[in-house]
């Protein structure tokens, strides 16, 4: 209790978080999984075959949430999950584990580690928050971990470097797609178009927010 008045985020107490209706494990090494989050599996899974074979990428794993609720929604799917930062790759393994998803776990700093490597489809919750935003200095965000949070500036650094890294990895008619701040829709998707993705769009959240942005790699560009 008195963590908790200090304001310690109950995932961090207790451990855990529930997340697409599976409950999976945080620490402080990883960002507590979002009810918002869950457009983006929505968006994935609206784009995957329920029976064939396909590759996904979930980059920026943190506790895996996003990669283990599409292994579980998708077993024959070929899920991967990437992440920089070696203890957040230890907590999304366990929760694999634990939930019974197969997952291929790599370290990787966004898409620099997996040269060679295309995906039908490409999946990410960057960190999208400005430096010196001040929601850094309030609530859940005080304790998260600011690898996970914290883009630069603008908050975009991160999603810069996806988009322009992207379409080398992925195969013709794949998509990508990823979450980003509420005020950050437009700004995402000029990043698309520059980098010659098509059908760009921006979905908006259970708040009415453009909340997730992407596009396809044409058939004839990849
Ligand atoms: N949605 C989170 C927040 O605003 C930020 C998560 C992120 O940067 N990916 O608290």
């Amino acid at each position: 209790m008195e963590r908790r008045a200090a304001g310690e985020p109950i995932a961090y107490l207790t451990g855990n978080c529930e997340f697409y209706g599976l409950e999976f494990r945080v620490t402080p090494a990883v960002l507590i999984p979002r009810p918002e989050t869950e457009l983006l599996v929505d968006l994935a899974l609206e784009r995957l075959p329920v029976e064939g074979r396909a590759r996904v990428l979930d980059l920026g794993t943190g506790s895996g949430c996003i990669a283990v609720s599409l292994g579980r929604q998708r077993p024959r799917m070929e899920v991967w999950a990437a992440d920089a930062v070696p203890a957040a790759l230890e907590v999304a393994r366990d929760n694999a584990l634990r939930l019974g998803a197969t997952v291929r776990f790599v370290r990787s700093d966004w898409l620099a580690d997996l040269a060679g490597e295309r995906f039908d489809l490409i999946l990410s919750n960057p960190p999208y928050v400005a430096a010196g935003d001040p929601h850094l200095s309030r609530g859940d965000l005080r304790f998260e971990p600011a690898s996970a949070l914290v883009a630069g500036e603008d908050g975009l650094n991160d999603i810069r470097r996806i988009v322009a890294a992207a379409p080398a990895h992925l195969a013709p008619g794949g998509w990508l797609l990823f979450e980003h701040g509420y005020d950050q829709a437009q700004r995402c998707r000029a990043l698309l178009t520059a980098a010659g993705f098509g059908q760009v769009t921006s979905w908006r959240d259970l708040a009415g927010i453009e909340r997730v942005s992407g596009g396809c790699m044409l058939e004839t560009q990849s």
